[in-house]
């Protein structure tokens, strides 16, 4: 069967300024041309109701089964309610989904999904897992999760950030890719340093929390940091990380390399684990 890639990542952290938004919708449509230009061309779904244009084509679409403006109107929602209701609706149908999946895997090479730009509507809510669990169930499939990297310079965000990611990878029980978008902007030389060096990373911790105020080596911050970028240390090994610029397209050809890998690790660890659970 051919790989399914979820596409999930942070919104910017205030709606009215898209530019902070990770870059999921870009990184799709690079990876679709990239796809395309390899004469492979991905199978796509689109789980953003609230997404006004999409840049590329999609197989198959949550706008054309609901109308998101209508259902906030209709049940007297706002934005977050009014995507999950929809994510809600389609979850409904999503058996049919995977029916139309599976009479075509033989000829798909790799489906491509987009999740909503507020990332916890789709990670935290009952019908994005009952979706991701319908698609993982089928397909050998990885979750990339794309990263603002000119926006997690500070270590401080670069570990909450990498907090958020260890908890979808806990939530989702799947193989997951750090994908470091925007290297057009930021190169992420830094986040590589810092995920296979911890004291590198501690250190930059302690300079940036001596800076301003006076938390220095010891005290119960530092003692939970240290801890926590231990944890991360772990975490980290169950990860690949990729720089791409979803804008140039640099770096693409090594994310496809870096699902085949997490494609194998899905038939060997994940997919025995997926199966006892169940
Ligand atoms: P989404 O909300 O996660 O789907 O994010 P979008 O794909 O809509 O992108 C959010 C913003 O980031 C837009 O202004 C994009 O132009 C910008 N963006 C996305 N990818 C890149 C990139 O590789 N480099 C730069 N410099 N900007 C990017
Ligand atoms: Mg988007």
């Amino acid at each position: 069967p051919p790989p399914a890639i979820i596409c999930v990542g942070m919104a910017g952290i205030i709606s009215s300024t898209p530019d902070r938004s990770s870059g999921k919708t870009t990184f799709m449509q690079r990876l679709n041309a990239h796809l395309h230009a390899q004469k492979q061309p991905p199978y796509i779904i689109n789980l953003d109701p609230a997404v006004k244009t999409v840049p590329f084509a999609r197989n198959i679409d949550i706008r054309d089964s609901v109308n998101y403006k209508e259902v906030m109107k209709q049940y007297n929602l706002g934005p977050n309610g009014g995507i999950m209701t929809c994510l809600n609706l389609f979850a409904t149908k999503v058996d049919q989904v995977i029916g139309i999946l599976e009479k075509r895997a033989s000829s798909i090479n790799s489906i491509l999904v987009d999740t909503p730009g507020q990332i916890e509507c789709f990670v935290w809510s009952a019908s994005g897992a009952i979706i991701t669990d319908a698609i993982a169930s089928g397909f050998p499939t990885v979750i990339a999760y794309i990263i603002d990297t000119p926006r997690t310079k500070a270590p401080a965000t670069f570990m909450s950030n990498m907090l958020y990611a260890c908890s979808i990878l806990y939530k989702t029980k799947l193989p997951m890719i750090l994908v470091f978008n925007k290297t057009d902007a930021q190169d992420a030389g830094f986040a590589e340093e810092w995920m296979t060096d911890f004291q590198a990373f501690q250190k930059a911790l302690q300079e940036e929390e001596g800076n301003d105020d006076g938390i220095g080596g010891s005290g119960y911050m530092a003692s939970l940091l240290n801890s926590m970028s231990l944890m991360l240390d772990e975490f980290y090994k169950h990860l690949d990380l990729v720089a791409v610029s979803a804008m140039t397209g640099a770096g693409i050809g090594d994310f496809m390399k870096a699902v085949e890998g997490k494609c194998l690790e899905y038939e060997k660890d994940y997919k025995p684990e997926m199966e006892k659970s169940r």
